[in-house]
């Protein structure tokens, strides 16, 4: 059997465990202390290697007056200012409480 093609050690040398390819053309051999190097040069390279980068967290929400839970009283009273202006009535009733709705949204905003 010839020799590893790595550090040319035989078989013949003691404890010398050969590994031949797995193509006969050209078949080559390497030695159990050669596959030992290799498999350190491989598990350093892995450890060399940067760590994955840490995501940025998440932005926060953005600060919009939709974002708190009075948008969903606004609306409603949007809707049915809309809805009493159609019928031709007088809306401004409608509207202050827009009006009231939206200056404790805003207020509340400015205060953080
Ligand atoms: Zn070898």
């Amino acid at each position: 059997m010839p020799p590893c093609s790595f550090s040319h050690k035989s078989q013949a040398d003691h404890g010398v465990k050969l590994i031949s390819s797995p193509n006969a053309d050209p078949r080559t051999y390497i030695c159990h202390e050669c596959v030992q190097v290799a498999a350190a040069i491989v598990e350093e390279s892995q450890i060399a290697r940067p760590a994955q980068p840490v995501p940025p967290p998440p932005e926060p929400p953005h600060e919009s007056p939709f974002a708190q839970p009075a948008t969903a009283d606004l609306l409603y009273c949007v809707e049915s200012w809309i809805a009493r202006e159609a019928s031709g009535a007088d809306a401004s009733s409608e509207l202050a409480q827009i009006r009231n709705l939206a200056r404790l949204m805003f207020v509340k905003t400015n205060d953080r």
